[in-house]
């Protein structure tokens, strides 16, 4: 693997898979985003994020990560993570709805091996064309990283079951049409079951969430107040709701790396750029020692980050699962991205202290990314388990 801050891929469907995601990046998308006055913090409503799934399906990008049968092109995780990463670097506001990671086919690919074959007509199908969104409803003011502390329940009645909770943090509750919501089995300590909830069924109600860091406008509560869903909507067997909705977790905590693998190549570029620029005395920033070594360092590591997860990737692709390699790129991922994105606003001095620019945006995203998806302290708790596992 070589260092690029645009890479190039050996496989040639990978390379012109990324270049024309680029080209939608860089050129359609950009453009349609600068004619809406985009930003960030906007709040995107549901027409126009939809806009943007349905051109994508025209393009072939959204689900192209799933099987022929279900219209997608079978991606492999290498291939998919290569364009997650160009989403990461695109600094685009909708990128995220270009792939399908925010409520869209990337959030639904591994429910097709639990769902039913209504379920599958009726909630995922949908998803895929771009008709339908989704959230995941896990998380709770008291349950988060020990999420098996959720008191959010499920109680069998005729037909189906009641369920009361309150969830929080469910990104994508405001434009989204259903959740997949886990609730613990009344009176059980250690039974979870997953369920699709309409949002607008009776007894739901999607309330706005916590504004992240960030200041994007996804975030909602989901209140349950003894809504019944139907026994059709349970979401595999009883009790597998954890397993079900953390899904393939080893491939999904590694295919959460390239998304900040990319938002950390854009903070190097962002912060060459600014230095190859900027008169200071006696010459530009670029031309002290100290900032070419800076620029130094966050390459390196930014390299080491990206080669790990590359690796990782490709044992993933051959069939092995390297769980403890996994948790290693979470939390090495996560903590590189975040020190690049965080020395590149030192180099910008004030032009990186202000707010609305691109690098504040990367710099807070990343910032999260430490938490989201598991925080690095969890992350360490899986290596050292592993570790441990292998010699005791
Ligand atoms: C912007 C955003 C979007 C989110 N989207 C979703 C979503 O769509 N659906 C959903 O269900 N959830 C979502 N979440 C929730 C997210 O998954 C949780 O925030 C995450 O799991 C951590 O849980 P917590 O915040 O409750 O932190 P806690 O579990 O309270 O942990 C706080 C801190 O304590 C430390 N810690 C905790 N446990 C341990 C331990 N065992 N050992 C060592 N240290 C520990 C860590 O430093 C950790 O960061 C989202 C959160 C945010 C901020």
């Amino acid at each position: 693997m070589t260092f690029s801050l645009r890479p190039t891929y050996d496989d040639p469907t990978v390379q012109a898979l990324v270049e024309r995601l680029r080209d939608y990046l860089e050129g359609e998308l950009a453009d349609h985003e600068r004619e809406l006055g985009l930003e960030h913090t906007s709040t995107l409503d549901r027409a126009t994020l939809q806009q943007v799934w349905l051109r994508s399906r025209e393009l072939g990008f959204y689900g192209i990560h799933l099987p022929p049968e279900l219209g997608g092109e079978g991606l492999s995780w290498t291939a998919l993570a290569a364009l997650k990463e160009e989403i990461g670097a695109s600094g685009r506001v909708l990128a995220t709805s270009v792939l399908g990671d925010m409520g869209g086919p990337l959030r639904v690919g591994s429910l097709f091996d639990v769902a039913t074959p209504e379920q599958v007509e009726e909630f995922l199908l949908p998803v895929v064309h771009g008709h339908r969104a989704c959230c995941f409803s896990i998380t709770e003011d008291d349950a988060g990283s020990d999420v098996r502390r959720m008191t959010t329940t499920a109680t069998p009645a005729p037909g189906g079951y009641r369920l009361t909770g309150r969830k929080v943090f469910s990104t994508g509750g405001t434009f989204a049409d259903f959740a997949v919501v886990v609730a613990r089995m009344a009176g059980e300590q250690e039974a979870y079951s997953a369920f699709l909830v309409d949002l607008d069924a009776p007894g739901v109600r999607v309330v706005p969430g916590r504004l992240p860091l960030t200041g994007q406008n996804v975030e909602s509560d989901v209140v349950l107040d003894d809504c019944f869903v139907p026994a059709l909507n349970l979401l595999g067997a009883e009790g597998e709701g954890l397993r079900i909705a953390l899904g393939r977790i080893t491939a999904n905590r590694l295919l959460h790396c390239p998304t900040a693998l990319g938002g950390a190549r854009r903070a190097l570029e962002i912060a060459l750029r600014h230095a190859a620029a900027r008169p200071v005395s006696g010459g530009l920033l670029l031309e002290k020692q100290a900032v070419q070594h800076t620029l130094a360092d966050m390459a390196t590591e930014l390299f080491a980050a990206r080669s790990m997860t590359y690796a990782a990737l490709a044992d993933l692709d051959a069939g092995a699962r390297p769980r403890m390699e996994s948790f290693m790129c979470k939390l090495y991922v996560g903590e590189t991205a975040f020190a690049i994105a965080d020395r590149s606003l030192q180099l910008l001095g004030k032009a990186g202290m202000v707010q609305g620019t691109e690098i504040e945006h990367l710099w807070h995203a990343l910032r999260m990314f430490r938490v989201l998806t598991g925080p690095s302290e969890i992350q360490r708790n899986g290596i050292v388990r592993d570790l441990v596992g292998a010699v005791l």
